[in-house]
């Protein structure tokens, strides 16, 4: 590093220690190719440690996506399918209890349902599922919908958002996931998929859902036309939103897959860049626990890797992924358990299981597939300690 690059970095790295907020300008320069990945790295590696121990968390979870169908065409996606593409598909109540069915047998804590927006289905249709789910697999956390889903459904029954929350949540909605959020700066959001929710209603919606009790998680799309401001300026209004609500459980930035999108010509993130951006995320979100390294989208090698550069957690074992698989994921379909949590040990940390909302999973020594959740993951970060105690 040069002098004046040195000199920019120490005070950065004085801030980070002395637990002051990074600033945009802060966070803009740490994605300049001049300062030193390793610097950032290291720096955002102490902030893991500091707020999560020397854990690497991991879950048992399953993906359900019950219609690739979508009214919707935003650019990046190479999931949708239109209504009478052959691709297109729906599932039916047999085909979804099936799934509840399997998750059990397979230990699962946790089903991801999120899809497509089909031009025919009800916004019963949605609710039904998480109601069959629910009654008949009530163990399983049902983490779904994201808010360009909870936004349709507003639009479809006319109702509020809190309405649309309430509802899901009394027949069983355990949480949400964070995706649709892609990048909030319109520059960029317009060019992506400018008539999904937008930025107001996307934070509109998770303030809301925080306010009934639904935790939620955050994402960002990276890697395909926007610029180190944009991610920043994305970093930053999850940042005050969570500085009102507190009900972020993790960051998840998801690496762009350019494969059968509409943005085919642009090419894939490099791992160097997956991994400044976990250690810029670890760094700007001091008020979120959690930065998740999710091995589908960032390949095995470099969410391992992560775990060192400010993530603490690996998302799931995962099944039936099928949104980042259509767009040219090379990852596998799934990771044993026995796997996810060698990738944890060889990076050095201690291989916890979590739930959706972060708690402990005791898990019968005898019969794997009889689990209890236990004491939250917050208690546990200081008594495993950090790396070097
Ligand atoms: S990203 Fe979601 S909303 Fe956009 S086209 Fe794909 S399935 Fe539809």
């Amino acid at each position: 590093m040069n002098h004046d690059y040195e000199t920019r970095f120490r005070e950065i790295r004085n801030k980070v220690e002395a637990q002051q907020r990074l600033t945009l300008d802060d966070g803009i320069f740490l994605y300049d190719p001049n300062v030193p990945l390793q610097a950032v790295g290291e720096l955002a590696n102490w902030v893991r440690e500091q707020k999560n121990g020397n854990v690497g968390y991991y879950n048992i979870n399953t993906h359900l996506n019950p219609t690739n169908v979508c009214v919707y065409r935003c650019r990046f996606c190479a999931f949708r399918s239109d209504l009478r593409d052959p691709k297109g598909y729906v599932m039916n109540d047999e085909q979804i209890l099936a799934r509840g069915r399997e998750a059990t047998e397979n230990g699962c804590t946790e089903m991801h349902i999120v899809g497509g927006l089909h031009h025919q289905k009800t916004y019963e249709w949605y609710r039904n599922m998480i109601e069959i789910l629910h009654r008949e697999y009530p163990k399983i956390h049902l983490k779904g919908w994201t808010a360009v889903e909870i936004n349709w459904f507003e639009f479809q029954t006319k109702k509020s958002v809190r309405w649309v929350l309430e509802d899901l949540k009394s027949v069983g909605l355990g949480s949400m996931p964070g995706g649709g959020a892609e990048i909030f700066h319109p520059e960029v959001r317009d060019q992506l998929c400018e008539h999904k929710a937008n930025t107001h209603a996307w934070l509109d919606i998770h303030r809301t859902a925080h306010q009934i009790g639904l935790k939620t998680n955050c994402t960002m799309l990276y890697g395909h036309v926007e610029k180190a401001f944009h991610r920043i300026d994305h970093l930053l209004r999850l940042r005050d939103l969570q500085d009102e609500t507190g009900g972020f459980q993790v960051f998840i930035p998801l690496a762009f897959h350019p494969e059968n999108t509409k943005l085919s010509d642009i090419k894939k993130s490099s791992a160097l860049m997956d991994l400044r951006t976990i250690a810029i995320s670890r760094l700007m979100l001091d008020n979120v626990q959690h930065i998740k390294a999710y091995w589908i989208m960032l390949g095995v090698e470099t969410a391992q890797t992560a775990l060192a550069y400010g993530a603490d957690d690996l998302d799931g074992t995962v099944r039936h992924e099928l949104i980042y698989h259509d767009a040219g994921a090379t990852t596998p379909e799934f990771l044993s358990i026995d796997k996810i949590r060698g990738l944890i040990s060889e990076a050095g940390r201690e291989p916890i299981e979590r739930d959706t909302i972060y708690r402990r999973v005791h898990r019968d020594p005898d019969d794997f597939k009889n689990w209890k959740s236990g004491e939250p993951v917050s208690s546990l970060a200081s008594a495993v300690g950090s790396v070097g105690q």
